[in-house]
C-alpha cells in the first residue's frame, strides 16, 4: 500500500482555502474533510452532534474544542487507512494538542493573504446556507444571480462578512491560530504562502505536494 499521507490547510476567512484545498483533493487523491461541512452536514441531518453544535454555527462561534474533538477524532480514526486534507480542524491548540495524540500530521498548509484582498472577496461573497456553498460575485458567480447552482434555493449574504465583522474575525482567527502555527512550525511541518491571487499561489502548493508525497 502506499504510503499515508495527512495534510491540513489552515487560513482566514477569504483565502482562498476552500478552492485550494478542492484543488488538492482532485490533483493528489487525498480525501477532502472540512469541519465546517461536517457539522453543517450534521446539522442538516438532525444527529444528535448537529443539535449540539447548531447554536455556535448559528452564531459563527468556535464550537467548544471537547465537543469539536469528540466529534472529529473518531471520524478521523473512521479514515486511519486514507490520506487525507482537514480544513478547518484542528482551529485551536487543544485541538491540535489532542489531534497530535492520535495522528501525526506530515504537512500544514498556511495562508497569508493581505488584509485588502481578504476584505474584497468576503464582501463579495454569498451563500447557500444550508450547504454551505460558497459564491463569489467577482469571479465564481452562481449561474443564475442570487440563487445557488444545485437547489435554485435563495443565496444569502452573512453579517459577518461585512466589514466590521470581517476586522474581528481575523483578529479572533490570528489569536487563535498562532500557537497552532508555532506547534506545527516547530514540528518542521508548516509550509506558508503568502499571495493576493490563489492561481499563483497554487503552482507553488502543488510542487511542494510533489515533492513530499513522493519522497
Ligand atoms: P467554517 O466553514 O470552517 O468557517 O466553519 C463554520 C463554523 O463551524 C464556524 O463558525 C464554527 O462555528 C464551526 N467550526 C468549524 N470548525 C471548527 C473548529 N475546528 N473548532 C470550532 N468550531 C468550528
Amino acid at each position: 500500500m502506499a504510503k499515508l499521507f495527512r495534510a491540513a490547510i489552515m487560513g482566514p476567512p477569504g483565502s482562498g482555502k476552500g478552492t485550494i484545498s478542492k484543488r488538492i483533493a482532485q490533483s493528489f487523491g487525498l480525501q477532502y474533510l472540512s469541519s465546517g461541512h461536517f457539522l453543517r452536514e450534521n446539522i442538516a441531518a438532525n444527529t444528535d452532534a448537529g443539535e449540539l453544535v447548531k447554536t455556535y454555527i448559528e452564531r459563527s462561534t468556535l464550537v467548544p474544542d471537547q465537543l469539536m474533538t469528540r466529534l472529529m477524532l473518531p471520524r478521523l480514526e473512521q479514515l486511519r487507512d486514507h490520506s487525507w486534507l482537514l480544513d478547518g480542524f484542528p482551529r485551536t491548540l487543544s485541538q491540535a494538542q489532542a489531534l497530535n495524540n492520535l495522528f501525526q500530521l506530515d504537512l500544514v498548509i498556511s495562508l497569508n493573504i493581505p488584509y485588502e484582498t481578504l476584505r474584497e472577496r468576503v464582501s463579495d461573497r454569498w451563500v447557500h446556507p444550508a450547504s454551505g456553498r460558497v459564491y463569489n460575485m467577482g469571479f465564481n458567480p452562481p449561474r443564475e444571480q442570487g440563487k445557488d447552482d444545485i437547489t435554485g434555493e435563495p443565496l444569502i449574504q452573512h453579517d459577518d462578512d461585512k466589514p466590521e465583522a470581517l476586522m474581528a474575525r481575523l483578529r479572533q482567527y490570528k489569536d487563535v491560530a498562532k500557537p497552532v502555527i508555532d506547534l506545527y512550525k516547530s514540528q518542521g511541518i508548516l509550509h506558508s504562502f503568502s499571495g493576493t491571487d490563489t492561481n499563483r499561489i497554487w503552482p507553488y502548493i502543488n510542487s511542494l505536494l510533489l515533492t513530499k508525497m513522493h519522497t
